[in-house]
């Protein structure tokens, strides 16, 4: 028998279940197969912090620098979107990662603009405005 949301969430402590509070709006990326439910959950560090949990094993697991194997809030924020909206989960495996482009060369990065240009302007067009627009917002940070 897997297990539910609560009866994982049983087990934390209080402390945590008060520091999860309000962090649900931060349980990103929420993808679910069959009894894994994955998700990216924004932290105090940049990048967001990757958190998993089997209910069919009871076993979870968060990159967070939380004590290894504890229940830390991202676990918990984690399971209370699983218990208050299931619906939000995505079925079917987690997106893949994203090509690692620090590697690409410009060469590289200039013949998949050609290709996307070709075959998906659109998403070349908006990507040229969304990046003017946070170039202009960058400056006005400096004022
Ligand atoms: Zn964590």
């Amino acid at each position: 028998m897997p297990h539910t949301p609560a009866e994982l969430m049983a087990q934390a402590s209080e402390k945590v279940k008060e520091r999860a509070q309000g962090l649900q709006k931060s349980v990103k990326h929420r993808s679910r197969e069959g009894n894994l439910l994955r998700a990216r959950v924004q932290g105090s560090e940049s990048a967001p912090y990757r958190v998993w949990v089997s209910l069919e094993k009871g076993e979870w697991a968060c990159s967070c620098p939380d004590e290894y194997n504890a229940l830390c809030k991202h676990v918990y924020a984690l399971l209370l979107t699983a218990q208050t909206a299931p619906e939000s989960f995505v079925e079917g495996p987690a997106p893949r990662r994203l090509p690692n482009v620090s590697r690409w060369t410009d060469g590289d990065v200039e013949r998949l603009l050609e290709r996307l240009l070709e075959q998906h302007r659109p998403v070349v067009t908006d990507w040229a405005r969304v990046v003017a627009e946070d170039r202009f917002m960058d400056e006005d940070d400096w004022m």
